[in-house]
């Protein structure tokens, strides 16, 4: 898939970051390129529309489950799992929720995120990232919650 292609160019990848051994990958040009940010939407759309129809309510981004207090998720009473939190009216019990994130590595922040949303008992239909670091086995950690992402590196 040429859209693939357009994703997979814009990801970038520094060794020993942040520590010796590890090769970090960066996905800012991508959010910086708008052509190759559109093929990354484009693909998460199709996939989402081919596997749950019009079943979704929500996606949960970090911009909406972030990390650190304060003023970061907005006033109002807040659940918090891990240094994520979210205002507890955010969503009804019930809805329907697909989580992205830009990266799945060991999967601690991505089942962070489904626990907390599930605190607030939402459906968590999948989970979706731009990158998997696959030898992480980072969806393995999130407990029979679907995953799904667009690029997969050792
Ligand atoms: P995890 O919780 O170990 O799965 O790490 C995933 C989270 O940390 C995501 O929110 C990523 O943004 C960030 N992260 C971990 N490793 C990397 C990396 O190599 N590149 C970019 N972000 C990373």
């Amino acid at each position: 898939d040429s859209r693939l292609q357009l994703v997979a160019q814009r990801i970038r990848s520094f060794p020993d970051f942040p520590t010796p051994g590890v090769l970090f990958r960066d996905i800012s040009p991508l959010l910086k390129d708008p052509n190759s940010f559109r093929a990354a939407i484009s693909l998460l759309a199709s996939h989402l529309k081919t596997t749950h129809g019009g079943k979704i309510d929500y996606i949960a981004g970090k911009w909406r489950v972030r990390g650190e207090g304060g003023l970061a998720c907005g006033p109002g009473p807040r659940r918090r799992v891990a240094d994520l939190e979210i205002q507890r009216d955010a969503l009804e019990p019930g809805q329907k929720v697909v989580v992205v994130d830009d990266l799945l590595a060991t999967g601690g922040t991505m089942h962070a995120a489904c626990e907390l949303l599930g605190q607030l008992r939402a459906e968590v239909l999948e989970c979706l990232s731009v990158v998997e670091l696959t030898s992480l086995k980072g969806r393995e950690k999130l407990g029979g919650v679907p995953f799904f992402s667009l690029l997969q590196y050792e």
